[in-house]
């Protein structure tokens, strides 16, 4: 294995982690508890909504959004063509059609609300849509299409864990947090997201409903927990729906209250690079690092640079390999995987483009800011 000199991310770690998950161990008691209520508690107030409810994966998270709206057999969901591929997989677990949504530019990397639109059936039933690099740019224009039409919104908020929302006209969504803008959010805590724990996720809602199906999809449609028979609140139970086992343990649930109270200070350590990044490429001419505009609110989950042509981001690729930099891409272009195919949808045009000429950088809140000078150092070396 490549031993990478400037990886792609990078946990921050340390005692503070250590300790959660050794007083976890000290109590013995392993599965979905204290530590689990503590963490949705405190999520749902970091986000502004009503209820929280944590999660084995943000996969699962998206599945129990699609069942709590009610998506199933027949119905559509418009999604970003441009996203990973969970979102589409809940979508035809859950018996309905995606159908993929163009981006709105190379610099834009989001679903187009005008393409959203054009795309709007009377089998649409929901719209995904998904803060690339948690940018919550658009989510105004998406809310409103939703609005008139009569659709769900889920966010898939993976990217953009502790943004919020700043618009360049005064509105009601200022200052409101991802997660809280759309009926359902979704979040990832995967080891490469802002807020990490290996693997977990969770739910945001403020609709009772929609938090109470999801609550009893995630342990098989079960009335009570083990936690509350054994906290003696119950003896019995009944089963309400055909439901899944999509809980989260203690001990992760530890590991991402620790990781919510380091949330803030590290999405500004991103900031202050993604800063440095977008000054030290400026001078790249025809190279766009994506949302060098945006004002919207950001998590600064990623540092994405778009190549001006498809030569120039594989010379690019290979210097940065040969130099041991990490990179990836955030995403291929779903509708070109095999299994996804076939399917009734938009042009996508410039998500095609986008997918054949995006770079991921390095970006975590422990790199050095000579790191980034680095990144760029070597990029600039192949545009001679
Ligand atoms: C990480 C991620 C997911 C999936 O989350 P898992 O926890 O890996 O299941 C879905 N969508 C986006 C945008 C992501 O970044």
């Amino acid at each position: 294995m490549t031993e990478w000199r400037i990886p792609l991310c990078d946990l921050d770690y340390n005692s503070a982690e250590e300790a959660a998950v050794a007083d976890v161990l000290q109590r013995r008691w392993l599965t979905m508890g204290a530590e689990v209520e503590a963490f949705e508690s405190e999520f749902a107030g970091s986000c502004g909504s009503k209820h929280a409810i944590a999660v084995c994966n943000g996969t699962a998270a998206l599945h129990l959004a699609m069942l709590a709206l009610g998506i199933g057999s027949g119905d559509e969901v418009i999604q970003p063509a441009i996203n990973f591929v969970a979102a589409a997989n809940v979508t035809i677990a859950a018996g309905a059609t995606p159908i993929f949504a163009d981006i709105t530019s190379l610099e834009e990397p989001r679903v187009d609300p005008e393409r959203v639109q054009e795309l709007v059936t009377p089998r649409t039933k929901a719209v995904v849509t998904m803060h690339y690099g948690g940018y919550l740019t658009g989510i105004d224009e998406i809310l409103g299409i939703c609005a008139r039409n009569h659709l769900g919104l889920i966010e898939d908020a993976c990217h953009a864990v502790g943004a919020s929302y700043s618009g360049l006209q005064a509105s009601a969504l200022d200052g409101r947090a991802a997660g809280s803008l759309g009926d359902i959010g979704c979040f990832s805590f995967f080891s490469n997201k802002n807020l990490a724990v290996g693997e977990g996720g969770m739910i945001t809602t403020s609709n009772d409903g929609f938090a109470e199906k999801a609550r009893l999809l995630r342990s098989h449609g079960m009335t009570t927990l083990t936690w509350d028979r054994h906290r003696g609140h119950a003896s019995s139970y009944d089963v309400l729906c055909h439901g899944y086992n999509y809980r989260l343990d203690e001990i992760r649930a530890a590991l991402g209250r620790v990781q919510l109270r380091k949330l803030e200070a590290n999405n500004r350590r991103r900031e202050e690079l993604v800063s440095l990044y977008r000054d030290r490429l400026a001078e790249l001419s025809g190279w766009i690092p994506v949302f060098r505009r945006s004002t919207c609110g950001t998590a600064n989950h990623l540092m994405v640079i778009v190549a001006p042509e498809d030569a120039a981001r594989t010379r690019a690729l290979q210097a940065l390999k040969s130099a041991r930099i990490q990179t990836s891409l955030h995403y291929p272009c779903i509708a070109d995987f095999s299994a996804f195919r076939g399917l009734r949808g938009d042009q996508l045009e410039k998500s095609r483009i986008f997918a054949r000429r995006a770079i991921t950088l390095p970006l975590f809140p422990g790199m050095a800011p000579s790191q980034v000078e680095e990144v760029c150092e070597v990029i600039k070396g192949t545009c001679l």
